[in-house]
């Protein structure tokens, strides 16, 4: 099987260190975008950003480190992430609007130091107050796809990434990628694979295919050999999708581009580090 990019994933805390050398040794999987978790109970047993530095330093290049936004933090905390060794962001279940100006200067920083941020859009997983670790909503009103077009249009050299289509307001993320030339998506989470067919085809202002815009994730965990297949389930499925689905539409022909190509070419500087 020809390896895949996973655009969007998260860590197991106590993640089986020898496990995560199997996933490294198969081939199969060629880089991880690894997001923190931070807001969640630790019964969740979710990784936050310390675990996920940490095995972003053990597999360099194949296991990629975001460090978390803190919304209630100020625009040095971008800074001391980078100098940390992280190479991405992770924002999502902000208190305000993403798009609040009061948060510019947290962009700004990502923007001068060349670190994308993947927002969460859209239907959020279903989680009570009590199992949050800061007072945010719990619904997913504040992460509107939209919100990252003003961010977009503020921020030219920042690279934002919709983690997820933003189902229910997808038509918010047409326009988002239709505009802005620094807003590619992670499909992932809550697909519509309906919106796909009818729309990867499409062109954006700039006379691009959609499908250019559009990268392999699972949304999985790693870890643990049991999430690790479901996650190879999903590439087999994708790539499937794209092969017969996608057989009669223009689309399909872009089976590699969605499985690593795309991730390759918008982010040359995670191909860099590559060994
Ligand atoms: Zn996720």
């Amino acid at each position: 099987m020809e390896y895949f990019i996973d655009t969007h994933a998260h860590l197991l805390h106590n993640y089986d260190a020898k496990h995560l050398d199997d996933v490294a040794e198969s081939g199969l999987v060629k880089q991880v975008w690894l997001l923190p978790l931070n807001l969640y109970v630790p019964e969740f047993n979710f990784a936050h950003d310390d675990e996920v530095l940490e095995v972003g330093k053990r597999y360099p290049g194949l296991f990629l480190p975001f460090g978390f936004i803190d919304y209630f933090k100020g625009p040095e905390q971008i800074d001391r992430m980078k100098e940390q060794g992280f190479v991405a962001l992770k924002a999502i279940r902000p208190p305000l609007p993403y798009d609040d100006e009061r948060y510019f200067p947290i962009y700004e920083r990502a923007e001068a130091l060349g670190m994308p941020i993947l927002f969460h859009v859209g239907i959020i997983s279903h989680r009570t107050r009590e199992q949050l670790l800061k007072p945010v909503k719990t619904g997913p009103g504040n992460m509107h796809p939209n919100m990252l077009d003003g961010i977009a249009d503020a921020f030219p050299k920042l690279k934002l990434i919709h983690g997820h289509q933003g189902v229910p307001w997808i038509n918010e993320l047409f326009e988002s990628i239709f505009y802005y030339k620094n807003v590619s998506c992670t499909v992932t989470g809550l697909i519509d694979y309906d919106w796909l067919i009818h729309n990867l085809d499409r062109r954006t202002s700039f006379g691009e295919p959609f499908s250019s815009r559009m990268m392999f994730a699972c949304d999985g965990f790693y870890g643990k050999e049991e999430y690790w297949k479901r996650i190879l389930e999903l590439a087999t499925f994708t790539r499937m999708f794209y092969r017969e689905v996608g057989r009669t539409w223009h689309w399909g022909a872009t089976e590699k581009e969605f499985m690593h190509g795309n991730a390759e070419r918008l982010f040359p500087e995670f191909t860099a580090l590559l060994k």
